[in-house]
């Protein structure tokens, strides 16, 4: 049998992980309850696992599962209003092989992209606590640690941004967070070279209201395949 990669490995650890009491609560009784348009669905309801291509130059990094989206279909913006959105951007700028995301047997491959997310269990609310934020930090240190081809991070809203600021300092590229104000589009380099953009989040609360619209988001992600690309064109010279 062929052995787990590593990043299959920490992907186990993270499904078996019990370290926000509240957080693995709230999930299980979600997913024991559901919405009543999933009765039918067997909920996922554990912590959710990243999702992508392991020899990744773009990380998305997320906020944490929706309740009744990755809570429900255990991948990460898959079966929701914020997946519905992001994914056929990333099919149109080639990440993805296909617009929609449903389950984890519609066939989705994603190609020099991973997802994860700075909280992997769904927050009532959309509210981590900031010890929830702290708890899951060392899941992603060990998981931008693992993805070796990594050149660009886009991060999706405030909160995951400032994860990712977080995570520059606890690793040393930063030592302090101050002049890396969040706003859409705002874009830096981190000593070392990896790249950082910031988007806002394509929850429905912005793609509604228009705060967020499809050209903004494509834009994200047409900078982001630049970007990596450029890292390619250097690392062939
Ligand atoms: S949010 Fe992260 S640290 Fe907390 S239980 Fe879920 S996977 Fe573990």
């Amino acid at each position: 049998m062929a052995e787990a990669s590593s990043l299959q490995d920490l992907n186990s650890r993270v499904v078996a992980c019990e370290r926000c009491p509240r957080l693995r609560a709230y999930c299980a009784e979600v997913a024991s309850v559901r919405r009543r348009a999933y009765a039918d669905w067997e909920y996922w309801g554990r912590p959710v696992p990243s999702f992508g291509d392991e020899q990744a130059r773009v990380l998305i990094l997320g906020l944490a599962p929706g309740a009744h989206g990755s809570n429900r279909t255990g991948r990460p913006f898959t079966g929701d209003g914020s997946g519905e959105f992001l994914y056929p951007v990333l099919h149109e700028t080639g990440f993805a092989s296909q617009p929609k995301a449903v389950s984890r047997d519609d066939h989705m491959k994603l190609t020099s992209l991973w997802i994860t997310a700075v909280v992997r269990c769904a927050p009532p609310a959309n509210k981590p606590t900031p010890e929830e934020l702290r708890n899951c930090a060392p899941w992603l240190d060990e998981e931008i640690g693992l993805l070796r081809d990594l050149r660009v991070v886009v991060c999706l809203g405030k909160i995951a941004f400032d994860g990712l600021l977080a995570w520059a300092v606890r690793t040393g590229r930063l030592n302090l967070r101050t002049g890396c104000a969040f706003s859409h589009g705002a874009e830096f380099t981190l000593p070392g070279g990896l790249s950082v953009l910031a988007s806002y989040h394509p929850s429905l609360q912005n793609t509604n209201t228009g705060r967020l619209t499809r050209p903004m988001f494509l834009e994200i992600f047409r900078r982001a395949r630049r970007l990596a690309d450029l890292g390619l064109e250097g690392m062939k010279g």
